[in-house]
C-alpha cells in the first residue's frame, strides 16, 4: 500500500486557518494560541488520523475540540482518532444517528459494504461511530479571549436537521459543511433537507463579514459562490411551488442552469424531496 502524504491534503486559507481536501469530503481547522479546532473528520479513519497527526505535528498544539457539521457517513465516519477531544454537534444529531444505526449503519450493512468496496475493507472496519460528547441548540461560542480568537458555531438545518456552520470573524472564514457544494450541484435529497431553512443559512451567512468559504465538498470559494447558490435555490423553489400548483410531475420540471455534469441522482432525487417538501406544507 502507498503511504498517503497528508501534508498535500492541507492548504493555508489564511494564518490561522486551513482546508484539509479529500476524495470523498473537506474538513476546516482554526489555529487557536493554545490549541486546534477540527471542523469534521473526513469519511475514512485512517485519512482522518492522518489529519490530526499532521496538524499536532506541524503546529504543535493538541486538537481540543472536534465539530461535526451534520450527520452524513463522509462527515462523520472518520470521527475515531479525534474521540478523545470534545465533539461538538447540533443536538439533533443524536437522534439521527441512533436513527441510522439501526438500518443503514448497522454491522450487517457494513459488512455488505466491505464486500461491495473490498479495497477500503481495512478503512471500513476502522470506523466507529462518534456521538457527540456536548451539544447546543442554536450557537456555541469557543473563545480565548485573552488573545482575541473567537470561532461562532450556529445551527442552520438545511442540507439536514442538524446541518451547523462556523465563522471565524478575526480572518473572515466561514466553515460550511454541507451548506456548501461549492462548484457543483448540490445534494439537496435528504429526508430531513428543509429549503427554506437553507436559504435562510445563506441569507444568514451573507449578513457576515467574511471572504472565504471553506465547503463540506468542492474547491475553496468566495462570497460570490454563496450569491450563486442562494439565487438557484430561489429559482428552484419558486418552479418547483409553482409546478405543485399545476399538478407538473418530477420528471417533467425544467431546472434552472447551474453546475453540470451532475452525479447521477443528485438533482433527480433533490427535486423529488423539494415537491414532498412542499407539496405536505
Ligand atoms: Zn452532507
Amino acid at each position: 500500500m502507498i503511504k498517503m502524504d497528508f501534508s498535500q491534503l492541507l492548504h493555508e486559507v489564511t494564518p490561522h486557518t486551513l482546508m484539509f481536501q479529500t476524495d470523498n469530503s473537506n474538513a476546516g481547522v482554526i489555529i487557536f494560541p493554545n490549541f486546534i479546532v477540527a471542523i469534521d473528520p473526513t469519511m475514512y479513519p485512517p485519512d482522518a488520523r492522518g489529519f490530526r497527526d499532521i496538524l499536532e505535528k506541524n503546529y504543535k498544539k493538541p486538537v481540543k475540540f472536534l465539530l461535526i457539521t451534520h450527520y452524513h457517513g463522509d462527515h462523520v465516519f472518520g470521527a475515531a482518532p479525534f474521540k478523545d477531544v470534545e465533539i461538538i454537534s447540533h443536538e439533533s444529531q443524536l437522534d439521527l444517528i441512533d436513527e441510522k444505526l439501526k438500518g443503514e449503519w448497522s454491522k450487517t450493512a457494513f459488512e455488505e459494504w466491505k464486500k461491495e468496496e473490498p479495497d477500503r475493507a481495512d478503512a471500513i472496519d476502522q470506523i466507529e461511530i462518534c456521538k457527540p460528547t456536548k451539544t447546543f441548540k442554536s450557537e456555541f461560542i469557543i473563545t480565548d479571549e485573552e488573545n482575541g480568537y473567537r470561532l461562532e458555531i450556529y445551527h442552520a438545518g438545511g442540507h439536514t436537521k442538524d446541518s451547523s456552520f462556523a465563522y471565524f470573524q478575526k480572518e473572515k472564514v466561514i466553515f460550511a459543511g454541507d451548506l456548501m457544494f461549492a462548484k457543483s450541484f448540490p445534494w439537496a435529497g435528504d429526508p430531513t433537507c428543509n429549503p427554506d431553512a437553507w436559504i435562510q443559512a445563506f441569507e444568514k451567512i451573507l449578513t457576515l463579514d467574511f471572504e472565504h468559504v471553506i465547503p463540506g465538498h468542492g474547491p475553496l470559494v468566495g462570497r460570490e459562490e454563496i450569491v450563486k447558490h442562494l439565487d438557484f435555490f430561489k429559482d428552484l423553489r419558486k418552479i418547483i411551488k409553482k409546478s405543485i400548483e399545476k399538478g407538473i410531475s418530477a420528471d417533467k420540471i425544467k431546472i434552472p442552469n447551474f453546475y453540470s455534469p451532475v452525479q447521477p441522482g443528485m438533482d433527480t432525487r433533490s427535486i423529488e424531496h423539494w415537491l414532498k417538501f412542499y407539496s405536505l406544507k
